[in-house]
């Protein structure tokens, strides 16, 4: 026994040791940077995953906390914005009167729910309770129309069920068992929480349904495409996808008065139709009823709260407490009343210079991309014009909108937590409902300069950075250029590739949707892609759980486009002269350090499982990792060598542009 413990001894010993010694760039580029960070940080309770992204949250929501709370303490006047800031606030972040409610507020719902008869009823009831966000068998959402960028279009797509996604309902592993038998316990307890007769039976018959609906829905299976939209008017899906009334559910939203929908996945309608014939009247209302109750479960009282944290927080991603009031208060604050906080928020919050140094990097970023685009290799001469273009028109919108929404009409009170989220919910659909009517305006944020992301915009050829993802280590006021390339160029870099990513290449120059590639282009973008794909698809985070190489392949397309073009822009902006020395350390190298300093990140096994089987991104290691095991820069920048573990052969090595 003793010798065991002294085994057990040394290799405590060695596991600690190689703790303080991080790896090496050339063998972790990602460990070495951020070794330190994950000895040193401790996972958040309410939290599933941590990382410098979500570091950027939390001091952008305790700043708005401090500008919240500066403004109850002014006890400003009724009617005003802040005023209304205040009263969402304090009717999530003082919950007490909410307890004493238990399941009343969603007695009328509930009532209606159970006295639908037809399959039309159930149409009409689930078009109503969109006005509140709770939706059909399918998601809605307003989006730029591909046929004609100036004005926005209704757009209908698969989904709707309340586990993440189909692998959910139809995989036979252990796991996934396991969870859909916590998922059925769930709706028991919400059913039962509701006082919904025979609770066991709605619970299967909801299963059941979402199984059907999951079963009809288009998987990825290949780098293919997703199969193309149709435009169809209300009177057309009656004919085309019979038995839901397409009108009925249209209504109470006012999208009756659109001249058509977009349908994506056309294919998933179909089989929405036919179970309209199969499914049971009795198991579409306890399909709808568990997800008008999930809807509203977090305005409710704390049974329904827990309930819901127990199995979507918990179960589904590991996280190991609720979040905070006053966070839950800043997030609705965000969500409901984004613009009017946005606003103080950008005032106080923006440095300034922050907007001018950011532009003249994001265009230092286009031309070094329009540059390697001119260089590529593979693309034609037509493509390469029609990309350059492209770069031409683009837009870039950083830190904050010069016009801000109007709430005027929205009724917020302190002490109506859930009528204020379903009056706020109803005045969002109303207000996208007439923008879909009225000619779209660009100069429109579709996010809120609080939002720590960053984002491209296919349709209107445009990248959105809030004032909120200009912070350190993305953008730092205090760092050199290099280290800002490779932060927030990088990722600049990275919402730019999206515009000639599987989406983005059927939009052209001027906003058109068309396929302006030619098969050449295609072909060689393919064979470049694929090797991506596969050195994506060897990654192995969890034991016997492999990255998707295919479902992450845009975002780990983005990456190392971003990466490889922060590089060559960073280059571009010395203009000839050599990149100064800091510390000993080469500019190429405070970039690539940056680069992969930006994706530090802890993240709880459970999520980390569930990410793998449902995101687009791979784990940060990889997203660091992978593209700077392909950019030449990387082995210039540290003498990477055969034999070190970052090292890829030379014609191994991607390079798209
Ligand atoms: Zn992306």
């Amino acid at each position: 026994m003793k010798s065991v413990s002294l085994i057990s001894l040394i290799s405590l010993v060695s596991i600690a040791a190689a703790q303080l010694q991080p790896p090496r760039p050339q063998d972790n580029l990602y460990l070495h940077v951020n070794s330190a960070w994950l000895d040193a940080t401790a996972m958040p309770a309410d939290r599933v995953s941590h990382s410098a992204f979500s570091e950027i949250t939390d001091r952008t929501e305790t700043d708005l906390r401090a500008i919240i709370e500066q403004l109850a303490a002014t006890s400003p006047a009724p009617g005003t914005p802040a005023r209304q800031i205040v009263d969402l606030y304090t009717s999530v972040a003082d919950p007490k009167y909410v307890e004493a409610l238990g399941a009343t507020p969603l007695r009328a719902e509930l009532d209606r729910i159970e006295a639908m008869r037809t399959m039309r009823d159930v149409a009409a009831e689930a078009g109503r309770l969109s006005q509140f966000a709770v939706g059909g068998p399918f998601e809605g959402s307003v989006g730029v129309d591909p046929r004609n960028p100036s004005r926005l279009v209704v757009r209908l797509s698969q989904g709707g069920n309340l586990l993440p996604d189909r692998e959910y309902y139809l995989s036979d592993t252990a796991a996934f068992v396991e969870l859909r038998r916590k998922y059925e316990h769930y709706l028991v307890t919400i059913f039962t929480l509701a006082g919904r007769p025979d609770p066991a039976a709605g619970a299967k018959a909801a299963l059941a349904v979402e199984t059907a609906l999951a079963r009809g829905e288009w998987a990825p299976t290949a780098a293919a495409p997703e199969p193309p939209a149709r435009a169809l008017t209300l009177t057309r899906m009656a004919v085309e996808f019979p038995g839901f009334d397409w009108q009925g559910w249209a209504r109470p939203q006012g999208v009756d008065r659109v001249e058509d929908i977009l349908v994506l996945h056309p294919s998933y309608f179909a089989t929405l139709s036919k179970l309209t014939q199969s499914v049971p009247i009795d198991s579409w209302k306890a399909w709808l009823a568990a997800r008008h109750i999930t809807a509203l479960a977090p305005y409710l009282s704390a049974p329904f709260v827990d309930a819901r944290f127990e199995f979507f927080g918990r179960e589904l991603t590991g996280q190991a407490a609720p979040r905070e009031h006053w966070k839950r208060g800043v997030g609705l604050v965000n969500t409901y009343l984004g613009d009017a906080i946005g606003r103080l928020y950008a005032q106080q919050r923006f440095p300034a210079g922050a907007e001018r140094r950011v532009e003249a990097l994001g265009a230092t970023i286009v031309a070094a991309f329009k540059d390697a685009i001119r260089a590529s290799d593979w693309m034609s001469v037509a493509a390469k014009n029609e990309a350059v273009a492209k770069l031409s028109a683009l837009s870039i919108k950083i830190g904050a909108p010069s016009r801000w929404r109007d709430y005027g009409a929205l009724v917020v009170k302190a002490d109506d937590l859930l009528g204020n989220i379903q009056r706020a919910k109803m005045f969002d659909t109303a207000y996208r409902m007439q923008r879909v009517s009225a000619p779209l305006d660009r100069r429109e944020w579709n996010t809120t300069p609080q939002t720590a992301n960053a984002f491209y915009n296919p349709s209107q050829n445009e990248i959105v950075l809030p004032a909120a993802i200009l912070q350190a280590p993305l953008y730092d006021a205090a760092a050199d250029d290099a280290a800002n390339y490779g932060g927030i160029g990088a990722i600049i870099g990275h919402e730019l590739a999206h515009a000639f990513d599987s989406r983005g290449r059927y939009v052209d120059s001027r906003g058109l949707s068309r396929d302006w590639w030619k098969p050449e282009d295609v072909a060689g973008f393919s064979a470049r892609a694929s090797g991506l794909v596969a050195q994506f698809n060897a990654y192995q985070p969890i034991d016997g759980i492999r990255v998707d190489g295919v479902r992450t392949f845009q975002e780990n397309l983005g990456d190392l486009i971003g990466l490889s073009i922060a590089h060559r822009a960073y280059r571009l902006s010395l203009k000839g002269r050599p990149a100064p020395v800091v510390g000993g350390v080469t500019g190429d190298q405070r970039l690539l350090l940056r680069w992969a300093g930006i994706w530090r990140t802890k993240t709880r096994d459970d999520y980390q499982r569930h990410q793998l089987y449902s995101s687009t991104y791979a784990p940060a290691e990889y997203r660091a990792n992978g593209p700077a095991s392909n950019v030449e820069a990387f082995y210039e920048a540290f003498g990477v060598r055969e034999g070190d573990q970052m090292f890829r052969p030379p014609n191994m090595r991607i390079k798209i542009w």
